[in-house]
C-alpha cells in the first residue's frame, strides 16, 4: 500500500462506499490519512461526583444489577440497569438493543461515555458507548477519540477503521515514509517541525495535548508551504507565458445598459482587471475581494465585455447551481441587450442541450457561459478562451487547470471572493496574488438590524413574520440540521466548546424539512413555506429557488445551502435557529441575503445558549456589520482548543477564498511566515523541484493542478 492507493482496495470499501468516500474528498489512502478529525472525544475516566448534569463524560463503572428488559409500546423495548463506580450509582438506559443484557453481566466492569443526566443525587446515563475494561490493563483503553466528518453512508467506526488500516499500510516497516514527506528534512529541521509520520500519527491518535499540538503545528506549516510553493510556481509560469493580445475597447454601450453606476471601489477594480488583461506582459490571473453585497459581479462583467468584444470567449464558474443560475439570470439579458448571446450549463441542463452548448462553445458560435465549477471544468472546451471567471472559488491564486484553459495557455483568469484576507496573510502573499479589493457597499444600501432572542420571544417572531408577508415581503429561516435526528453530518456545524477536547455535543437542532412542515402546518398555515437544504436533488432546488426569487413562496426553511450569494431583494427578514451552531462569517453570510433591496431588513438570531462564547458572537453580531471586522472579531473569539478551525473550516469551505484546512492564517501568522520564507528559499535553489529530496513536494505541488 502507498498513498496512491484507491479507497477501494481497502477492507470492506466497494463501489457504493467508496462513492460515499468521495463525496468526502477522499479517494485514496492520503486523502484518508489527511482527513483530520473535526474534533476529539476526551474519555478520560471521570469519577461520577464530578461530572455535572448535562455534561458528555467519561466513567468507568461495574455493573450492579442484571439488565432488565421491558416492552414499553409496540416495537419499543427498555433495558435498564444499575452501575456502581465505587462511590455513587448510575442508571443505565438503553432503547431498543435488547442484546446489551448479554454484555453487561453483573461484577463486569465498563468505560461509559454519555450524556450524564444528575436529577437531586441521582446519576442517568441513556443509550452511552461503551468499552469492557480488562482486568489488569485498565489502562489500555485511549484516552482520546477522533471525531471525523462525515457524510451519509460512513460511520465513525468505518471511518477509523479504514483511517487504520491506512496508518498501517502506508507505514508499514518495509516503506520508506520520509519519501513521502512534501517537507524537506533540512527545512523541517530548521523548524522544528515533526516527520510526517509521527504527526499522522499523533492527529490521529494523540496521547497528549502537547502531542497534538506538535502535530497541529507540522500541518499548518506543511499546508502554507506546499500552497506558497504552488502558488509562487504557478505565478513564474504564467509570467512567462505571453498574454492574449486584446485592446482596449470602447465600455460606453456596456456602462449605459448596465441598471446602475459603479461605485468608486468598482470602478477602480474593473480598471485593474481591465489593465491586466489589455497590458499586453503576460495572462491575469487576480482575485477580486469584497464582502457579501459589495457587487463583484458588475465589474467581473465589465471583463467579461471586454474578453467578447475582443473575440474572445470567456466563461463564468459559480460554487453551485443556484448561483449559476442566478448569474444567468442578472447578466443574460444585459448581454443580450450588448449582443452577446449566453447560455447557462449546469448539472440539471438537460443533455440535448448539453450537447449543443458545448458543441458551440467549441466551434466558436456561443462565446460566454455560465456554469458550476463542476461542469465547466469537466469536458468543456472552448473556442478562443479569454476569459475564465471563478466566483467564490477554494483557492485562488492556485488555479485548478481546466480543459477551459488548457486550450489556451494565456487565458486570463479571475477569482471572487467574499472571504475577508487577514492583514498578516495580505503581507506574506501579496508579492505573488494581485488583487483588487471592493470595499464599500453600492449606494442605499441599509444597515440590516440584528437581535439576537430567545423563545420567549417566539410567538411575538411569528407575528412578525407574518407581517412582512402581509406586506409583501419574504422570509428566509436557516436551521442547523436537514432532518430531524440528524446528528453528525450537518451543514456548516459548529462546536459550541473552546476546550482543548471539545465534546460532542447534542443539543435539539431545528431542522429545516421538520420545521417547514410544522409551520405550514400549524404557526403560519396560510403561508406559503418551503423548505430547501443540500440533499435534494438539483432540479428540486433549483425548482424551489426559482418560487422563492419569483415571489410565489413567501417563507423559505433551509440550511445554510443559501448561504454563498443568493439574491432575492424582496427578501426582508433572516432568522437563524439555534444561531449558536454557526460561526461569525458564516452568520454575517446569512444576514448578506437581506437588505439586498430597497425595504427594511431584519436578522433574527435565536438561541437558547447561554454559553460565554455563543452569546459573544453573537452579541458581535449584533454590534457589527462589516464583514471585515467581523472576521477579525471571529478570531479574537475562538478558543485555542479549536485546534481545526471547526469553527469557521466549514464555513470557509463554503465560501471559498482561502480554504486552508489546517492554517489559520491570522493566528497562525509566524508560521505562515516561516513557511512562504521556506519556498521562496526553496524555489531559489532549485526552481524546478527536479531534485530527489522535493519529489514529494514536487508531487503535491502538481496535484493541485500548477505544474503542466
Ligand atoms: P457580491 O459582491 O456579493 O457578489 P453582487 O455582485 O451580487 O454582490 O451585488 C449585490 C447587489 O448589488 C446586486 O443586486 C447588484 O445588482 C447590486 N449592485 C451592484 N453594484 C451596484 C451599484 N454600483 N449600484 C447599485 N446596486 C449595485
Ligand atoms: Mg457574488
Amino acid at each position: 500500500m502507498n498513498f496512491d492507493t484507491d479507497i477501494r482496495k481497502f477492507y470492506g470499501v466497494g463501489e457504493k462506499r467508496a462513492a460515499v468516500f468521495e463525496k468526502l474528498g477522499i479517494r485514496t489512502a492520503e486523502d484518508l490519512l489527511y482527513h483530520f478529525p473535526r474534533l476529539y472525544q476526551d474519555r478520560r475516566p471521570r469519577a461520577l461526583c464530578d461530572i455535572n448534569d448535562g455534561e458528555t463524560a467519561a466513567c468507568v463503572m461495574t455493573v450492579a444489577t442484571a439488565p432488565h428488559t421491558t416492552l414499553i409500546r409496540r416495537g419499543m423495548s427498555l433495558t435498564k440497569f444499575r452501575a456502581f463506580d465505587g462511590a455513587h450509582s448510575c442508571n443505565i438506559t438503553f432503547f431498543n438493543q435488547n442484546y446489551v443484557r448479554e454484555v453487561f453481566s453483573v461484577g463486569t466492569s465498563f468505560r461509559f461515555f454519555g450524556k450524564f443526566k444528575k436529577t437531586g443525587r441521582a446519576y442517568s446515563l441513556t443509550s452511552p458507548s461503551f468499552e469492557p475494561l480488562v482486568p489488569g490493563r485498565e489502562d489500555a483503553l485511549p484516552d482520546r477519540y477522533a471525531v471525523y466528518r462525515l457524510s451519509e453512508g460512513i460511520t465513525q467506526n468505518i471511518l477509523r477503521r479504514a483511517i487504520a488500516d491506512a496508518t498501517k499500510g502506508v507505514f508499514a516497516p518495509a516503506s520508506d515514509g520520509a519519501s513521502l514527506d512534501p517537507i524537506p528534512s533540512d527545512i523541517r529541521h530548521k523548524n522544528g517541525l515533526c516527520p510526517l509520520r509521527q504527526g499522522l500519527w499523533s492527529i490521529h491518535y494523540p496521547t497528549s495535548d502537547s502531542e497534538l499540538s506538535a502535530a497541529r503545528r507540522r500541518f499548518v506549516f506543511e499546508e502554507l508551504f506546499v500552497f506558497s510553493t504552488a502558488v509562487a510556481l504557478s505565478k513564474r509560469r504564467r509570467i512567462k507565458k505571453a498574454a492574449l493580445p486584446m485592446q482596449r475597447v470602447d465600455m460606453t454601450p456596456f456602462f449605459e445598459a448596465l441598471p446602475f453606476e459603479f461605485t468608486e471601489a468598482q470602478r477602480r477594480a474593473f480598471f485593474e482587471i481591465y489593465d491586466d488583461m489589455t497590458r499586453g506582459d503576460h495572462p491575469m490571473n487576480r482575485l477580486l475581494s469584497g464582502d457579501v453585497g459589495s457587487g463583484k459581479t458588475a465589474p467581473a462583467a465589465a471583463a467579461v465585455y471586454v474578453a467578447l468584444k475582443n473575440g474572445y470567449s470567456a466563461a463564468i464558474m459559480a460554487p453551485t447551481e443556484i448561483l449559476a443560475a442566478q448569474h444567468y439570470g442578472d447578466l443574460a439579458p444585459l448581454f443580450e441587450r450588448l449582443g452577446f448571446k449566453c447560455e447557462l450549463l449546469v448539472g440539471s441542463t438537460a443533455a440535448a442541450k448539453k450537447r449543443k452548448i458545448k458543441a458551440a462553445l467549441c466551434d466558436g458560435t456561443l462565446r460566454f457561459v455560465i456554469g458550476t465549477h463542476a461542469l465547466l471544468c469537466d469536458d468543456v472546451v472552448m473556442d478562443r478562451p479569454g476569459l475564465v471567471i471563478t466566483d467564490e472559488q477554494h483557492r485562488f491564486g492556485v488555479m485548478q487547470r481546466s480543459v477551459l484553459t488548457e486550450k489556451s495557455e494565456s487565458c486570463n483568469t479571475l477569482s471572487m471572493s467574499a472571504t475577508p484576507i487577514p492583514r498578516t496573510m495580505a503581507l506574506s502573499m501579496f508579492g505573488e496574488v494581485d488583487l483588487s479589493v471592493i470595499d464599500t457597499l453600492p449606494p442605499g444600501r441599509q444597515k440590516v438590524s440584528t437581535f439576537a432572542l430567545d423563545e420567549s420571544y417566539r410567538s411575538r417572531l411569528l407575528g412578525f413574520i407574518k407581517k412582512q408577508v402581509a406586506e409583501g415581503r419574504q422570509v428566509y429561516i436557516v436551521c442547523p440540521a436537514v432532518e430531524d435526528a440528524d446528528s453528525e453530518e450537518d451543514v456548516g456545524l459548529v462546536q459550541d466548546e473552546t476546550l482543548p477536547f471539545a465534546y460532542e455535543e447534542k443539543t435539539p437542532k431545528k431542522a429545516a424539512v421538520n420545521y417547514a412542515e410544522q409551520l405550514s402546518r400549524e404557526e403560519l398555515s396560510g403561508i406559503s413555506v418551503e423548505y430547501l437544504h443540500g440533499k435534494m436533488k438539483s432540479r428540486e432546488k433549483e425548482a424551489v429557488m426559482r418560487r422563492f426569487l419569483s415571489g410565489e413562496t413567501s417563507v423559505l426553511v433551509s440550511t445554510t445551502v443559501i448561504e454563498v450569494g443568493v439574491n432575492v431583494p424582496n427578501a426582508t427578514l433572516m432568522i437563524v435557529e439555534n444561531a449558536e451552531f454557526f460561526g461569525l462569517s458564516q452568520l454575517h453570510q446569512l444576514r448578506g441575503r437581506v437588505g439586498r433591496g430597497k425595504y427594511k431588513s431584519y436578522c433574527i438570531l435565536m438561541s437558547e445558549s447561554k454559553t460565554d462564547s455563543a452569546r459573544a458572537r453573537l452579541l458581535a453580531m449584533c454590534r457589527m456589520s462589516n464583514g471585515f471586522e467581523i472576521a477579525e472579531e471571529d478570531l479574537k473569539l475562538r478558543g485555542p482548543g479549536d485546534f481545526f478551525r471547526s469553527h469557521s473550516s466549514d464555513v470557509m469551505r463554503q465560501h471559498g477564498g482561502l480554504d486552508f484546512k489546517m492554517a489559520d492564517v491570522s493566528e497562525d501568522a509566524e508560521l505562515c511566515r516561516a513557511a512562504f520564507e521556506a519556498s521562496s528559499e526553496l524555489l531559489a535553489r532549485d526552481p524546478e523541484l527536479l531534485s530527489p529530496s522535493h519529489a514529494a513536494l514536487r508531487r503535491r505541488v502538481e496535484k493541485m493542478g500548477v505544474m503542466s
